[in-house]
């Protein structure tokens, strides 16, 4: 039992997060095995080098131990030199990339505290593309290049997996030299800002956080051309405001949609949404949502966000005060136009030497439109992921009640087709939300990641 080896695949935060307190809890390094691309604990959300991309909440809720909930900030205060931007009336916010340093210090630190010579973890930069149980019990993790991984214990820490496009891309685009940055399928990391020539006409494609940081990069660099937002709802996310989370109300015994809505609405009070008071009250409702959510079947889950869906994607994802302050400058100065609009589909235009991409749209006011940008970047939003695709489609795990991700139980257990919890198969992340909540955040999966190290030295060790 002592020596169960431990497999994580993914090698974004989640995985760092989560090797960092299975060591603290007293599991070897050397029975970890990480598979995933890139550099440990950067992932989509803190692979970026550019300067302009923050984080989206201030710096004291970036955690990693809920009992040093300072750590970051006091970090931050030695090793983060030349950013006198992170400072704003509501608080420090800093760079992704400065964040992913930080995540990378805590863990060389508990490599180093594990000690001696089982403080070495493996660590392949490669993709798996399938999971399968192993004939002689655990797993078998196989890789892009075709190598065979085995385990006994699997976590899954997959993460977000990257944009895709919305809508059918007509025309063929490949003979062009820069075709790649013509259609940008997934702009988390950035790089693709280096080849934007200031000039060109652009279209962003969503309204969300990822667009505010294409925005407010393409501003720094003075980008003169036209910029389309084309936004679902016709605006940008809502500022982060200036505010402090009290106690948490009190919830209905026995949790229905139409309770949860009323008591929203009770709570939230009638003050404009970018009010400090309105952000405190939200804050509080999210203190004790996931025991709500947890207690409500699928049909109701679907029921409820049906009705506070819009509400909740809206306000719970608020923008850092920088990229609002982007955004309004380029409006001010005529560049940006933000469209209430849809995208139906993305048309290629080659003719000679000229290449350009014809959008055709839903605005909202006016009806069918057409666009013609040089570029289109896509900030639709996380994709799907094929690993857990598969699992579901080989009768391991079941999708949870929005087919997002797979099912698990609050021990963050992969469920089974026959309603069984997989002590061996785990999931620690994003993909974890349908099934548990208000998860998705760096602290929140760093909890969940805690909780699994605890159970899991308990069983092994
Ligand atoms: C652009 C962006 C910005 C964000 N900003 C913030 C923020 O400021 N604050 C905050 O609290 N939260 C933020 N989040 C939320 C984010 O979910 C968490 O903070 C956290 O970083 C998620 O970590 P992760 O490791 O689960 O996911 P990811 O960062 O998505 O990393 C997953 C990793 O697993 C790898 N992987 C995927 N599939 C496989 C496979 N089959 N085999 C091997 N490897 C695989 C991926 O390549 C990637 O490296 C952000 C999310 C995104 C996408």
């Amino acid at each position: 039992m002592a020596d169960q080896n431990i497999l994580i695949i993914g090698s974004g935060f989640a995985a760092a997060a989560n090797l960092i307190h299975l060591v603290e809890a007293g599991i070897k390094p050397s029975q970890i095995t990480i598979i995933g691309p890139g550099q440990l604990g950067a992932g989509n959300a803190y692979g970026c080098d550019d300067d302009d991309f923050r984080l989206n909440v201030r710096a004291n809720l970036m955690w990693i131990w809920p009992d040093r909930r300072d750590d970051f900030g006091n970090w931050a205060k030695i090793h983060i030199k030349n950013d006198k931007g992170a400072m704003r009336h509501s608080g420090i916010f800093y760079r992704r990339r400065d964040f992913r340093r930080y995540v990378a210090n805590c863990l060389d630190a508990a490599l180093a505290k594990a000690g001696g010579q089982d403080n070495a973890i493996t660590h392949y930069p490669q993709i798996v593309t399938k999971l399968s149980k192993a004939d002689q019990g655990g797993w078998q993790a196989e890789c892009e290049d075709g190598r065979l991984i085995k385990a006994d214990l699997v976590l899954l820490a997959t993460g977000n997996p990257p944009p895709q496009w919305p809508c059918p891309i007509h025309g063929v685009m490949a003979p062009l030299p820069d075709h790649a940055n013509r259609l940008v399928q997934n702009p988390w990391n950035g790089r693709w800002l280096d080849h934007m020539p200031a000039q060109s006409r652009l279209a962003i494609i969503g309204g969300g956080l990822t667009a505010l940081d294409a925005i407010t990069a393409l501003a720094r660099r003075n980008h003169q051309g036209p910029i389309f937002l084309l936004a679902p709802h016709g605006s940008l996310p809502p500022e982060q405001a200036d505010w402090v989370k009290h106690c948490p109300p009190s919830w209905p015994d026995a949790p229905r949609p139409s309770k949860i809505l009323r008591r929203f609405r009770s709570y939230l009070p009638d003050l404009p949404t970018e009010d400090a008071a309105w952000q405190q009250a939200f804050e509080e409702l999210r203190i004790d949502i996931n025991q709500q959510w947890q207690a409500l079947s699928d049909g109701d889950r679907r029921r409820l966000m049906r009705r506070l869906g819009w509400l909740w994607s809206r306000y719970r994802y608020r923008a850092a005060p920088q990229t609002i302050a982007a955004a309004n400058r380029l409006q001010q100065t005529g560049i940006l136009e933000i469209c209430h609009a849809r995208l139906g589909a993305i048309h290629l235009q080659a003719g000679g030497d000229e290449t350009s991409l014809r959008l055709d749209l839903h605005d909202a006011k006016t009806g069918a439109r057409h666009l013609t940008v040089d570029h289109v970047i896509n900030c639709t939003g996380v994709g799907h992921d094929p690993l857990l695709a598969n699992l579901v489609a080989d009768g391991i795990g079941v999708p949870d009640a929005f087919g997002h991700g797979l099912r698990v139980n609050h021990h963050n257990e992969v469920i089974d087709p026959d309603g069984d919890a997989m002590a061996t198969l785990l999931l620690v992340g994003p993909a974890m939300a349908s099934s548990l909540g208000d998860v998705v955040a760096a602290s929140e999966i760093s909890l969940a990641g805690m909780r699994v190290a605890a159970r899991l030295a308990n069983q092994i060790l």
